[in-house]
């Protein structure tokens, strides 16, 4: 096999035509979106701004999260300092 000589390129392609064309419409579903992207726009769906948009949300809220829960943990391991004194 020559990988890259073209006529051999192209008699591939022309052979395989109908077969790489199926495997480019193939569905992927994406899970941060909730979408059906084909698989051939995958890879530059995953670095599209709606899809990058909604990963830095998560991240926020996540971080948001992980800080309240930080601060939860905080007052409540103060109160029980504060009643093991009394
Ligand atoms: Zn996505």
């Amino acid at each position: 096999m020559v990988s890259n000589d073209p006529a051999y390129a192209k008699a591939y392609y022309e052979k395989n035509k109908k077969r790489i064309a199926n495997l480019m419409k193939q569905k992927v579903h994406c899970d941060v979106c909730d979408k059906e992207v084909t698989k051939h726009n995958y890879p530059r769906h995953k670095t599209s701004s709606a899809h990058m948009n909604i990963i830095k949300e998560q991240q926020q809220e996540k971080f948001q999260k992980e800080a309240l829960l930080e601060a939860v943990d905080r007052a409540v391991a103060k109160a029980l300092k504060k009643a093991k004194k009394m």
